[in-house]
């Protein structure tokens, strides 16, 4: 089976998402609007796995309720997992309070042994820091483009992270494939997201099986088994 370790589910139409029906997929929400649309679709949809979160790109309109709001729910048990959160470094000036709100979700992980789905462009040693000194124990970096001499320690902390279709396009994100050992990656879409004219989606992930499956020189069913390997470790 496909598996799609972050998309934004929430963001494609009942119709899309029914064409999504074969890859298992690991929906993400950026505040509590979408985290509630998330859990809402993980009731109707089989294959849709769900993850409630606060994107680092929304920490300035968010508010001390809304923050309570997700919080809340994962301690609930309402969602699978915590995620889209995060650090972005290139927003330097909330980034203070973009690593205090970090924390928390952090500490919930840690707490109810939670996977966590994040963001850490620009951050990336900074955000595999935190984690680890905060005990988080299952997490995916997303989209990885960070330093390849991090994977090793992302690799021996049981951390993952996820291959974009945009990689045959993107050469630094190329290269963190060639870099990576296979029982580290995952697959995503980071659909509908829109990356130079490519819209993202799930159906992509076939064709990134392929391209994976050349890059590393491993036959696709092989390649399948271990990615599915690799996304259940991730849920736990
Ligand atoms: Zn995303």
């Amino acid at each position: 089976m496909l598996v799609d370790a972050h998309c934004h589910a929430h963001a494609f139409s009942d119709m899309e998402l029914k064409e999504f029906s074969k890859i298992k997929i690991i929906a993400v929400s950026e505040d509590i609007e979408s985290s509630r649309k998330t859990i809402d679709l993980s009731k109707r949809f089989d294959n849709i796995i769900p993850f409630i979160g606060i994107h680092p790109w929304n920490l300035e309109s968010m508010s001390a309720r809304e923050l309570k709001g997700v919080l809340r729910s994962l301690k609930l048990g309402e969602a699978m997992g915590i995620g889209e959160v995060g650090v972005d470094g290139r927003i330097k000036k909330s980034v203070q309070k973009q690593i205090e709100v970090f924390k928390l979700f952090c500490e919930v992980s840690a707490e109810l042994g939670l996977p966590m789905n994040i963001h850490a462009l620009n951050a990336w040693d900074k955000v595999f820091e935190i984690m680890l000194k905060m005990d988080v124990r299952r997490a995916l970096f997303h989209w990885y483009t960070g330093p390849i001499k991090l994977l090793k320690d992302i690799g021996e902390a049981g951390y993952y992270i996820s291959i974009n279709p945009a990689v045959r396009i993107q050469p630094k994100h190329r290269r963190i494939l060639e870099s990576a050992e296979l029982d580290m990656i995952i697959t995503e879409s980071d659909g509908p997201y829109n990356y130079r004219g490519l819209r993202l989606k799930p159906t992509m992930i076939s064709d990134l099986m392929e391209f994976i499956s050349n890059i590393k020189d491993v036959d696709r069913i092989s390649l399948e088994k271990i990615i599915e390997r690799n996304f259940e470790r991730l849920l736990g």
